[in-house]
């Protein structure tokens, strides 16, 4: 995958038009600031919330990422051994909790580079 294409540009966050800026200032580790995005993009200026409420409809991804976290450590429990139902609510609720800052970054993300309706411009970000 070059350094420019459209999946390395959702796999690290950038601006879908140059795919240089970044959307989130800080780390998806930074558990204060994890949620924070920029307005606009800090090479282009592409304004990431296309109209008020455009993020709305990325709860819809991230509701797929986590039922994907249900199913798989539903499974992946449920294959390991015989666990209480308590092993089963602490293992999903845990991973879905572990996992909500990338959940919500990539439901992000993915929203606005698919349904955002932004071509990529290599004039941008030079
Ligand atoms: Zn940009």
């Amino acid at each position: 995958m070059s350094s420019n294409s459209k999946g390395s540009a959702i796999l690290h966050g950038k601006c879908p038009r140059c795919r240089k800026g970044t959307m989130f200032p800080y780390s998806a580790y930074n558990l204060i600031r994890f949620h924070k995005m920029n307005e606009d993009c800090p090479v282009c200026g592409l304004r990431f919330e296309r109209e008020p409420g455009f993020f709305f409809g990325a709860m819809y991804i991230s509701y797929a990422f986590s039922v994907a976290i249900f199913t798989t450590v539903g499974v992946a429990l449920t294959v390991l051994g015989d666990y209480s139902l308590y092993t089963y609510l602490i293992g999903i609720g845990g991973s879905v909790l572990l996992l909500l800052p990338v959940s919500f970054r990539y439901s992000r993300i993915l929203f606005l580079h698919l349904f955002g309706g932004i071509d990529f411009d290599p004039q941008y970000g030079r």
